[in-house]
């Protein structure tokens, strides 16, 4: 146990951190050309938030959260997505008292108690985006454009990119009873989750992974049947925004987010060769969650990638560079006299700039020349007692094998000609 980390988890390793730092570049590089700007949360909040803030009948807030009392006696939560916090940060902080609208996004660990399976962990990441404070469909577009542009940057071209409208607290409660009225009879076949959900939220019945009661919603109303003419209007503006940018979009009327603060856009974009779990990114409106976190009525709209599937999706298609992470120099010291001459050498180097590394273990030159290959060290410095009382160092070439004698003094110079000018 002490030697194996908790079920769901994944070390990040030296070898894999250079895909991290590559995929996290290309979303700051994003974030950066369409002017959203970063933000950091705490990785738990009060459960309260939570509560509210994802909706106190969804499988997240039911089966998923990890919920602790901690020492003070109070009730917290590793978050187990980023909307809610980014928005109690927006309202602690006031945001929205300089900036009409802030474009923000994030990049973080999210934590939900699920089944593990390939692109299905209890600690995983999401890059976020939201902008809080208009219900401008241009914004709407923006936000799809930006995820979908992130995923294309990557290489990952096969998308699907799902799309719904989910109404306003004015058209819903129409289709509620409509849906109500097609599930009313089925309702003793639905599974026992859904038969909770068709008094308390009968729109994630649509939303069942479970195959037969997905066969029973076939047929039933759509939610784009019931729009007032405000959602109608506003769905049809992000369409057309969509189509001029060249966004191709499949409409998906099963699409949902069977909240009242979530409403208007929904969107979800796929990656068919994941599999199972081919979701990698999914968002939408929130017109009324700032409102239900304690702010006043504020439009907002936001979406979160899953990171470990967008890294499953870029392996699958053989799309990770190769990151290198190879050093400028390696330090070889053989004999006790020649350990201080090259450590001084090494900070020399560094001083200068020069990646630069050497080995702590006392081991043969055989086994640091071994190290030397693995660290894909351009050059080695050589330096034992003859060396040491010579005042030179053995320079070695690793490309071309080529050894020569130089001056200890004249050594940093001469690597920082060949590895910085
Ligand atoms: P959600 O916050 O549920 O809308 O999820 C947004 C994205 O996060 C999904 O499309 C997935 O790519 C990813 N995701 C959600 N849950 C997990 C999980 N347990 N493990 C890995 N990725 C996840």
């Amino acid at each position: 146990m002490l030697t194996t980390g908790p079920r769901g988890t994944k070390d990040i390793l030296p070898d894999t951190i250079g895909q991290w730092l590559y995929v996290e570049k290309t979303v700051r590089d994003i974030c950066e050309l369409y002017g959203y700007k970063e933000i950091r949360t705490p990785i738990f909040e009060h459960t309260e938030l939570f509560l509210r803030g994802i909706g106190e009948t969804t499988d997240v807030v039911e089966k998923e959260m990890y919920t602790f009392i901690d020492r003070g006696k109070r009730s917290l939560t590793l978050r187990p997505e980023n909307t809610a916090a980014t928005v109690r940060a927006y309202l602690e902080h006031k945001l929205y008292a300089d900036i009409a609208v802030n474009k923000l996004f994030y990049i973080g660990s999210m934590f939900r108690y699920d089944r593990p399976q390939a692109g299905r962990y209890r600690e995983f990441h999401q890059f976020g985006v939201e902008a809080l404070g208009t219900l401008n469909p241009a914004i709407d577009a923006e936000i799809i454009m930006l995820a979908v542009q992130f995923l294309k940057t990557l290489g990952l071209n096969d998308l699907k990119l799902a799309l719904n409208s989910v109404g306003c607290p004015n058209c819903r409660p129409v289709y509620r009873e409509r849906l109500q009225e097609f599930f009313r009879d089925k309702l003793e076949v639905l599974c026992s989750d859904c038969q909770s959900r068709y008094d308390r939220n009968p729109m994630r019945i649509l939303d069942c992974k479970n195959e037969h009661c997905k066969e029973l919603s076939m047929g039933a109303p759509n939610i784009t049947d019931c729009l007032c003419d405000e959602c109608t209007d506003h769905f049809e503006q992000v369409k057309s925004l969509l189509t001029e940018a060249g966004i191709e979009f499949e409409l998906d009327p099963r699409l949902v987010r069977g909240l009242d603060y979530y409403t208007k856009t929904a969107f979800e974009i796929q990656y068919a060769p994941l599999g199972a779990q081919s979701a990698v990114a999914g968002g939408g409106r929130y017109d009324g969650l700032i409102e239900e976190c304690g702010g006043s009525p504020t439009p907002a709209i936001g979406f979160a990638v899953g990171l470990e599937r967008v890294l499953l999706a870029l392996e699958k298609q053989a799309l990770l560079p190769g990151v290198s992470q190879a050093t400028d120099v390696f330090v070889v010291a053989l004999g006790v006299t020649a350990q201080k001459p090259a450590f001084k050498l090494l900070c020399d180097l560094r001083a200068k700039s020069i990646k630069a590394s050497m080995d702590f273990a006392g081991r043969s030159l055989k086994a640091q020349m071994k190290q030397a290959n693995k660290a894909m060290a351009r050059y080695v410095v050589m330096l034992g007692e003859n060396e040491v009382n010579d005042s030179c160092v053995i320079l070695k070439d690793m490309i071309t094998s080529d050894q020569e004698k130089i001056a200890i003094q004249e050594i940093v110079n001469k690597l920082y000609a060949e590895v910085k000018d």
